[in-house]
């Protein structure tokens, strides 16, 4: 297949070894926020639950199930690992710049440079909707408080992605 090959040429380790071996696989114990995501372009769907701090401003663990293709699993894992410790504004800013970063008009300082390896993906149109759909998703769970409808999901189907 063809978008193995470019998954190869592109991001070569990082995205497959993630994708082959996540490390935040699962669900947060307690869920303070859960939300699903789909991407019908693709067929990634992503459910993500979010533990806060006792305040709710504060992100104490991501974590994500789900099934799809490398760079949306792999960008889950990725996404999971960054949010641990933000604030929930620091999390908004971080989805925000991800989001830019896809345009190929931004990237991740040094400490969070993991992140940057997502941004071959950029070149490839058809494929930056699997890469933000965790980050997507993520935005939702934490805009919406959790009383209400865990089991509706967002869709990026929509999304600008020129
Ligand atoms: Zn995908």
């Amino acid at each position: 297949m063809s978008s193995l090959g470019n998954l190869r040429d592109l991001y070569q380790q990082v995205i497959l070894e993630r994708y082959k071996k996540p490390r935040h696989r699962g669900k947060t114990d307690p869920v303070d926020r859960q939300q699903r995501g789909h991407n019908p372009s693709c067929g990634d769907t992503i459910e993500l639950t979010v533990q806060l701090n006792a305040t709710h401003d504060r992100i104490e663990d991501v974590k994500f199930e789900g099934e799809g293709c490398a760079i949306a699993m792999a960008s889950a894992d990725l996404m999971a690992e960054a949010m641990r410790g933000r604030t929930v504004a620091e999390a908004l800013q971080m989805v925000q710049r991800f989001q830019t970063m896809m345009q190929g008009k931004d990237e991740f300082p040094s400490e969070l440079r993991k992140l940057n390896v997502m941004q071959g993906v950029s070149q490839f149109p058809v494929r930056i909707k699997c890469a933000t759909l965790t980050w997507h998703t993520l935005k939702a769970a934490l805009e919406t408080a959790n009383e209400g409808k865990p089991e509706s999901f967002v869709s990026n189907e929509n999304e600008d992605v020129a």
